[in-house]
């Protein structure tokens, strides 16, 4: 008996040691990152410049893979039961600290069945329209709004994306109910937006900022925009004012974007992840990219597993009351 149970203990140190060293040459294939949202949106295109960067750092690419769906919690139910092995991660936004509150069943605990990497970026959203919508300023589309709910079909990427949470915001603000109309990601919402299908929307800056300058340039093209859900204005759109200006009080969203592993991933592989994350947001382009595109990026203190996780359970915190008294919730 004695014996069974010291090969068994053998056996698993063995393992231990097995696993640690694979970490040890991590990563000696490529990464993948899950986007929970459909490509050519605004998770994507974060993803997309992170990816390159950050395979710069691991001398491997990191693959990105959209996993689009049920607001985002189909992606991140994806890397939830993926390996543990430092090859799959999850890039996610907001929407992480959102869906525990707002569907009754979820299949996973974003604070327990994952590993918190570190925070990215933090984008702010805009208030959007199709380029005919008939208002030329905010007082003019809450009043259309106001008047016209029942005809209108406001957009977003499914319960749990930031666009779903900024629209059910807006309604909540506004007291007004409006048909919501959900799709697999704001990159589709914002084809239907100019192919005119559907009326209005709240998406992230890194991708409405091009349609907005569109709208500016051809009043026929790109998208209307009322206003930004930062506290401030934001540099690359000066003219938009923010919502809160616009007499939204306490009306900020800021959509963060952290990234994640499934729970268990060896610290070894950890730490690679962390510090390619840490040297891809210095990288020149990822830098270019996300300041053209209105994205703040979190400074190297905040792009730490314990940073993130104290973010996430915070977020939590915060919009579990906003979201229960707006009474959304979903199976
Ligand atoms: N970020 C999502 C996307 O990439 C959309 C959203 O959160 O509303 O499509």
């Amino acid at each position: 008996m004695k014996s069974i149970l010291k090969q068994a203990a053998v056996a698993v140190a063995a393992l231990g040691f097995a696993a640690g060293a694979l970490a040890q040459g991590f990563p000696s294939k490529p990464v993948q990152m899950v986007v929970p949202f459909t490509a050519g949106g605004p998770t994507d295109t974060v993803a997309r410049s992170l990816a390159v960067a950050m395979g710069k750092h691991l001398g491997q690419s990191v693959v990105v893979e959209n996993v689009g769906g049920a607001g985002g919690t189909v992606g991140a139910g994806r890397v939830k039961n993926a390996q543990p092995d430092g090859y799959s991660i999850l890039l996610h936004h907001i929407g992480m600290s959102t869906a525990p509150t707002l569907y009754r069943k979820l299949a996973y605990n974003p604070q327990t069945d994952f590993e918190t990497l570190g925070l990215v970026v933090d984008v702010p959203m805009t208030l959007i329209a199709r380029s005919d919508f008939p208002a030329e300023n905010f007082a003019d589309f809450l009043k259309y709004v106001k008047a016209n709910n029942t005809k209108l079909n406001l957009a977003n990427a499914g319960i749990g994306a930031a666009s779903h949470l900024c629209g059910l915001l807006f309604m909540s603000a506004i007291e007004t109910d409006i048909t919501t109309v959900p799709f697999k990601g704001t990159a589709d919402v914002l084809n239907a937006l100019l192919a005119k299908q559907v009326d209005f929307t709240c998406d992230q800056t890194t991708n409405t900022t091009s349609q907005i300058q569109a709208h500016v340039a051809d009043k026929s093209k790109g998208v209307k925009v009322y206003g930004v859900t930062s506290a401030k204005r934001v540099a690359t759109l000066p003219s938009v004012p923010t919502l809160q200006e616009l007499g939204m009080k306490g009306f900020e969203v800021g959509v963060w974007h952290g990234a994640y592993a499934p729970k268990g991933t060896p610290k070894a592989a950890i730490d690679k992840l962390v510090a390619a994350m840490q040297a891809a947001v210095k990288d020149p382009e990822f830098v270019k990219r996300m300041t053209d595109l209105g994205a703040a990026i979190y400074t190297a203190d905040k792009i730490t597993p314990t940073a993130h996780a104290a973010h996430l359970k915070s977020e939590i915190e915060r919009w579990a009351p906003i979201i229960k008294k707006a009474g959304a919730y979903a199976d």
